[in-house]
């Protein structure tokens, strides 16, 4: 339980035997009940019909949703939903659940907006609020996973508002927390991070085997330290360096993302520069046409030229994937969150 923000807790806060406690003067199985309730159902407390009235009210006192939804918008034909939530002290964020044929991904917000700065970004854009509890990271899976009823959520991305690993401690409890109360597999699990390289290096210890993605953009620093402002502090160098251990401790897989810019990074030396980075790590790389934002003048990379890029990568022995942009009618891809 964190409760050093509201002082109390809210409907996801509590580890199974800190639920019991709270519900010490109940019968027994009732805090069993509950907790299926919230981890097996994703119920909301009035959803929980099985519980006397009287339990029920005193439940949505005694732990308070720390999500209330402000707005919804679906897309893609209704397989894109995106949610804007108010927190408890008036902060907001957003969540986005991708449906396909054969799973569900939820997009998690880690922080209300972002330090990092990247100036395509519009969370970037909009500036830092603060981290999210554990508790908040938590309730945006529950929430979305209660859409996708009877369906299962089967894949948890931390690639939503904010910095993952600037918000260390609460991101891996949630990591943590998704495996053995939502039994949601670390496998099952990816953070997207900017490359804060005490973050990648410390979370290579942590035994938990998720899919780690780094937010390249660019494969030299003079062109990174405009896109990423954080390459000042951390530069390339110790980012690779940072991604080979994370590679030699972990075994796992590695993506980078780069988010094509028309004339900027998608020219044959951009893709000859990543290869030569992508290449020895095994790294596999992820275009991603940039996606338009209010703060940000530069245009996306024409098809043809993302195609090109690809095909160049490729004939260098890089695995690449195009991510389908998905949600951007309703302001709900990958750089277009704000509030
Ligand atoms: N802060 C983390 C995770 C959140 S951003 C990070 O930067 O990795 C998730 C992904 O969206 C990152 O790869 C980010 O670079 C990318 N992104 C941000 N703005 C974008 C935009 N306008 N178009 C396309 N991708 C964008
Ligand atoms: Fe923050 Fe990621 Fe956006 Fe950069 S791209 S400003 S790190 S959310």
């Amino acid at each position: 339980m964190d409760e050093e923000l509201f002082g109390s807790p809210s409907l996801y806060a509590l580890s199974f035997q800190e639920l019991e406690e709270l519900m010490k003067d109940e019968s027994r199985y009732r805090s069993r009940q509950v907790w299926g309730h919230l981890y097996s159902k994703m119920d909301l407390p009035e959803e929980m019909t099985d519980l006397p009235l009287s339990l029920r009210a005193r439940l949505k006192v005694l732990l308070p949703p720390a999500l209330a939804e402000v707005a919804r918008v679906d897309s893609d034909a209704g397989e894109t939903t995106k949610w804007s939530w108010e927190l408890r002290d008036g902060a907001r964020i957003e969540t986005v659940l991708m449906r396909y044929r054969d799973r569900a991904t939820v997009c998690v917000s880690t922080q209300a907006g972002c330090a990092m700065g990247c100036p395509f970004c519009a969370t970037g854009q909009g500036g830092f609020k603060r981290n999210l509890l554990c508790e908040e990271i938590l309730e945006q899976v529950a929430r979305a996973w209660r859409d996708l009823r009877p369906e299962r959520l089967t894949n948890v991305v931390f690639m939503g508002m904010g910095e993952p690993l600037a918000n260390y401690s609460r991101v891996v409890e949630s990591i943590r927390r998704l495996r053995d109360d939502f039994h949601l597999s670390p496998r099952r699990q990816s953070i997207s991070t900017v490359g804060i390289v005490p973050g990648i290096l410390r979370l290579a210890t942590e035994g938990l085997p998720v899919t780690l993605a780094v937010s390249l953009h660019a494969a030299n620093d003079e062109l990174r330290n405009r896109l990423v402002p954080m390459n000042k502090r951390y530069p390339l160098a110790s980012v690779i360096n940072a991604c080979e251990r994370w590679v030699e401790e972990t075994g796992r897989r590695l993506t980078f993302e780069w988010a094509m810019i028309d004339g900027v990074n998608d020219r044959p030396q951009d893709a000859s520069e990543l290869a030569t980075l992508a290449k020895p790590l095994g790294a596999h790389v992820n275009c991603i046409s940039l996606n338009p934002t209010p703060g940000f003048g530069l245009s996306p990379s024409p098809p043809r030229a993302i195609k090109i890029f690809c095909e160049k990568l490729r004939s260098l022995g890089v695995n690449v994937t195009v991510r389908s942009t998905r949600g951007a009618g309703g302001h709900a891809a990958c750089g277009q969150l704000s509030v």
